[in-house]
């Protein structure tokens, strides 16, 4: 079989894939940051590792992925704090939100989908361990990371720290930063807030040291793939790879693979624009999952995706056009005369192919409605069973046949209602599917 080529932003390369262990991948994707429901945009990149996942998959992978939820930032906890709620309280509902989009995509569950206020004390072990290594000095009882003493600081995103003052201190692990500068491992609560009590104090972990510590502990201490979105590349991955390789002496990861942004219609997405969009705001404009998730796929990771409603539209119809064409081919009579015994193998050897593209692109199989429905969108009703529509279906055939044509209209109306398509082929023969 062909060697699997990857692009590592650490190298700038393509690369020939080797994992440490042959026939397993370890693989680790920074998940959402759960203060509000993940827009189309975070989606892109979840579409695209979910992708690379399924084809490692497909090629005999054994795969350990683990996702994060950053489930504790600054804007977490304000939030939580005007709401009167606690951390876990005020996170579970968009927690629980992702999850249910992530399954509406087709996203398959990674083996661990963890969050990080389950793991204070690998943080603070980890912090431990760069403390013993003079990596950090404390602050206001704060902890931060000494980027002077990792001289490799930069590798992963290339940046020039030329006059970036060392040892300049930020209160602020939200990665909209400018400049590289010393960063928080370990953020001392401002009065009112929540906080934890710890071996090094009394506090919070920054964002950089959640993946770190978690990474580490579901998959060890050197990584076959990291992915994420570009914008994460710094400091966010910088900064993990800091921490981990200061504190192992080890590579942190081999492959290091991140997708690029998503604009809308060529603009950058921001709510002031009113081209913000989540998941749900599509499927309240009547999109379907399918053709979402292959709009999203439709342009390779590394380039920027323009999200337009002519592409969504476009991705709907190709989706469309895959289904009918599957079904075809597991439906179709072949004309009398024809090589029939030719025509199935041929049906049976594409099939085959689709069943094995649908395993990484996930859009052929037709479960839309009840993914929607399961969102509350959609209709509520869950349509007839198969046994149902095949009886409508034959009596309709009766009536046709008897000339009681009034009647065969009249059923496959209430079938438009209830959701099925009927349409008759040129020989007679029936086909049905649900819209
Ligand atoms: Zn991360």
């Amino acid at each position: 079989m062909a060697e699997i080529q990857l692009h590592n932003t650490l190298t700038g390369k393509i690369e020939k894939f080797v994992p440490q262990r042959a026939g397993e991948v370890r693989m680790y994707t920074c998940g959402p940051t759960v203060y509000d429901y993940a827009h189309i945009g975070n989606y892109r990149t979840f579409v695209f590792q979910d992708i690379l996942r399924r084809f490692l998959k497909l090629r005999g992978f054994k795969l350990t992925h683990v996702m994060n939820l950053t489930d504790v930032d600054d804007r977490i906890i304000a939030n939580a704090a005007a709401a009167g709620k606690s951390i876990r309280e005020y996170t579970e509902k968009f927690a629980q939100a992702f999850f249910d989009d992530c399954k509406t995509l087709s996203i398959e569950t990674p083996e661990h989908w963890i969050r990080a206020t389950d793991h204070i004390e690998e943080m603070v072990k980890l912090i431990q361990r760069l403390q013993e290594k003079s990596f950090t000095y404390p602050g206001e009882g704060s902890i931060y990371y000494r980027i002077a003493k990792f001289p490799n600081y930069g590798k992963l995103s290339k940046i020039d720290l030329t006059g970036i003052q060392p040892g300049a201190r930020v209160d602020n692990d939200r990665y909209e930063k400018e400049s590289a500068r010393d960063f928080a491992l370990w953020k001392a609560p401002k009065p009112g807030e929540h906080f934890w009590e710890t071996a090094i104090g009394r506090g919070r972990p920054g964002w950089h040291i959640e993946c770190s510590a978690m990474a580490m502990k579901y998959l060890g201490e050197t990584l076959d793939i990291h992915t994420g979105g570009i914008d994460l590349a710094f400091p966010h991955h910088e900064n993990e790879i800091a921490q981990s390789e200061g504190a192992t002496g080890k590579p942190f990861v081999r492959y290091w693979l991140h997708a690029e942004h998503l604009l809308v219609e060529g603009e950058k997405m921001s709510k002031s624009l009113g081209n913000f969009f989540t998941l749900r705001d599509l499927f309240a404009k009547g999109y379907k999952p399918s053709a979402l998730r292959s709009a999203l796929a439709s342009v390779p990771y590394r380039k920027q995706l323009n999200f337009t409603f002519d592409g969504l539209q476009q991705a709907a119809s190709s989706v469309e056009r895959l289904r009918n064409f599957a079904d075809r081919l597991k439906r179709g009579k072949f004309p009398a005369g024809k090589q029939e015994g030719m025509a199935a193998r041929i049906a049976k050897a594409v099939l085959e192919f689709l069943v094995a593209f649908d395993k990484v692109f996930a859009v052929v199989e037709d479960n839309d409605g009840e993914k929607l429905r399961a969102l509350g969108y959609g209709s509520t009703e869950n349509g007839p069973d198969d046994a149902e529509v095949d009886r409508l279906v034959a009596e309709r055939n009766a009536a046709k046949k008897s000339r009681d044509f009034a009647t065969a209209d009249r059923i496959r109306k209430e079938l438009a209602n209830r959701g099925i398509m009927i349409e008759d082929a040129k020989d007679g023969s029936v086909r049905w599917k649900r819209k």
